[in-house]
This record gives C-alpha cells, structure tokens and sequence, in this order.
C-alpha cells in the first residue's frame, strides 16, 4: 500500500510562493515534498529555508531535504560551490590522471564539508528526514543505464583514495578495477552517508533517512559500479530507513520497469526498511497517458510503500521540462490521489 507520495521542488526563495505552490501540490495528492537544497541556497538563502520547511509542516506535507547536486557527487543540475572553492579533493580518473568536476566523497575534507551541511540544516530547518540522490563516482556509467558506454576508465585515483587503499591491502592501487578495488569503492562510498546519517539520527532520532540509487541491472554481465551499485551493501546501513531507486525513462520497456521494481521491493524487505520507486516526471512523457496509471498499478502490485517523481510542474520553465509538462504534472497528481483515495 502507498502510504506517502512525493515531489521534489526547487523553489526555495520566498515563503509566501512556496506556500501557493504547496497548495498546488496538496491538490495533486501529494504527502511529502523533497525540498532540493542547492549549495547556493544554503550558502545564500539559509534564513529563508526554516521558514518554507514550517510551511510545509503547517500545510501537512512531510519534508525531505535534498542535497541536490552537492559536490556534483548527487545527481542534479545545481552547479557546486564545494568545487568552485576547492582545486583539492576532487575524483581523479585512473587511467588520466585528470581531476575531474567532482567531489572525492572520500576524502575528509568533502565528509566535513557535507555533514556540516546536513547537520546544520537539521537543527536549522528541522525538517522529516533527508534524501540521498543518485550519489555516485564520476565513472564508470556502464551500458546497465542504457545511457552510456561501455567504460574503461574509473575514479578515484585521487591521492586520498590511493593511501587508504593501500594502508588497506597493502599493496598499491591498481589501475585496472579489481575485485578490490570495487570492494574498496563500495565500502569507502558508503561511509560519508553512514557517518552523516548518524550524526542526523544523534540530533533527531526521528530523522528518517532515504538512499536513492540508480536503477540497474546489476547482473552477471553488466553494472554500473557507481559505488552504491551494490544493493546489499546499501540495504544493510542501519542508518537508512528507505530503500529507494531512481527514475527509469518512460519509452524503456515495461519488463525492466518490473525488475527494478521487483529487486528494489526485495532488497527493502530483506534489510527491514520501507521501499521507494520514483516515476519520470519531468524531460520526458509516455507517448500513452495511461502508462502512467499502469507503471503506478505495477508498484502497487509489487508491493511498492512510497512513490516519488522529479519534479513539480513536470519541470515546466527548465531546460529538462517534458513536453507537455504541465499535463504530466496534472497525471501524476491524478494517479496520486488514485493510490492515496483521496
Ligand atoms: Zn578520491
């Protein structure tokens, strides 16, 4: 059964706009907001984000925060001012040596920078939780995502990484990604997130934490070894209360549709947390509305407990708007006041 739908918005400037648009969304049936808080908000347009967080609250919408794009090591569009003000501890390529435009997540001075973010945040805006967005290494995006090649290249190579990995093993750092190096990728990925769930919990022990992963095949042929590609390891953090996967094209086929689907409700109820599946809502739309009603009608089946799309307004005014984003924002809303009965 659904018991929460959400919709992640942007719009973090002024109270009184976010509260006509937190109307709007209550109307579209939805019960949680994930507030996508760019390094330039929390920066620029802190005072602010307590005061939209109790508009939500006064409203009755639940409120994720999102770490949008944070080091460019999240997914998102947002630019990243950690990189901007630091030519250090960035993702380094194997096989270049070229620093790259994203964070090394392993490093200690990216781990401080993002806890502080977040902890600062929680006491400040004291939201419902937080949510984990497609965190990931810069390479490889394998032929898994059925949006890119196949890859040779991979990070980190940084000079942060290479020490611990050889203070680890004992031995330097391949070039080529071993069963090592993909050991120490997945573990290393995962501390960042299980040292800044923690400290959130340590604050507010209510602080529900969301892990959104690609979704992948994983299988025997084809991965993406993004760091969080290893389901398991991610369902296994005590500090993650849902398990959730990302957004998958609406022009890709229903069956994969279903074994994402599938997998992530399986991987939630082995490790005991709540499963989570997001619907495109934004850049792109199905060609037959309906899609939209049966994708949903499929999560129920299966047994889905949350469904999430990206974004409010179907991303109407930006560059990755659908179509008719307006429509598609219109159906979703439809489809979740369907599940909720409302
Ligand atoms: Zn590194």
């Amino acid at each position: 059964m659904i018991t929460q739908t959400s919709i992640s918005y942007y719009g973090l400037n002024y109270v009184e706009h976010a509260e006509a648009d937190f109307k709007e969304m209550k109307a579209h049936g939805v019960t949680q907001v994930i507030l996508a808080v760019t390094e330039f908000d929390f920066d620029f347009w802190r005072p602010n984000i307590p005061a939209i967080v109790d508009k939500a609250h006064e409203l009755g919408l639940r409120v994720l925060i999102d770490p949008w794009g944070n080091g460019k090591y999240f997914g998102g569009e947002q630019v990243s001012k950690f990189l901007q003000d630091n030519v250090e501890n960035r993702q380094v390529s194997a096989l270049t040596g070229e620093k790259l435009p994203y964070a090394c997540f392993n490093t200690n001075s990216y781990r401080d920078y993002f806890k502080n973010f977040c902890t600062t945040l929680a006491r400040e805006a004291k939201p419902d939780g937080f949510f984990w967005d497609e965190p990931h290494y810069a390479f490889p995006k394998g032929i898994a995502s059925i949006t890119g090649g196949v890859a040779d290249d991979w990070t980190c190579y940084c000079p942060v990484c290479r020490k611990r990995f050889e203070d680890y093993y004992g031995y330097p750092m391949p070039k080529y990604m071993t069963n090592d190096v993909k050991q120490f990728r997945w573990r290393e990925a995962l501390v960042v997130l299980s040292e800044t769930s923690k400290a959130l919990k340590e604050i507010d022990p209510k602080l529900e934490i969301t892990c959104c992963v690609h979704a992948t095949q994983n299988g025997y042929y084809v991965s993406e070894y993004r760091g969080y590609d290893n389901w398991d390891m991610v369902g296994a953090c005590p500090y993650f209360d849902v398990f959730s996967t990302t957004i998958i094209n609406w022009a890709l086929p229903e069956d994969f549709y279903l074994d994402i689907t599938r997998r992530t409700v399986a991987i939630a109820k082995k490790y005991g947390k709540k499963s989570e599946r997001w619907l495109m809502g934004y850049y792109k739309q199905p060609k037959d509305w309906a899609q939209v009603a049966k994708w949903v009608d499929l999560a129920v089946a299966e047994g889905v407990d949350r469904l999430a799309a990206w974004t409010y307004r179907g991303g109407y005014g930006t560059v990755v708007g659908a179509p008719d984003a307006l429509k598609l924002w219109d159906t979703i809303g439809e489809n979740y006041r369907r599940v909720l009965n409302k």
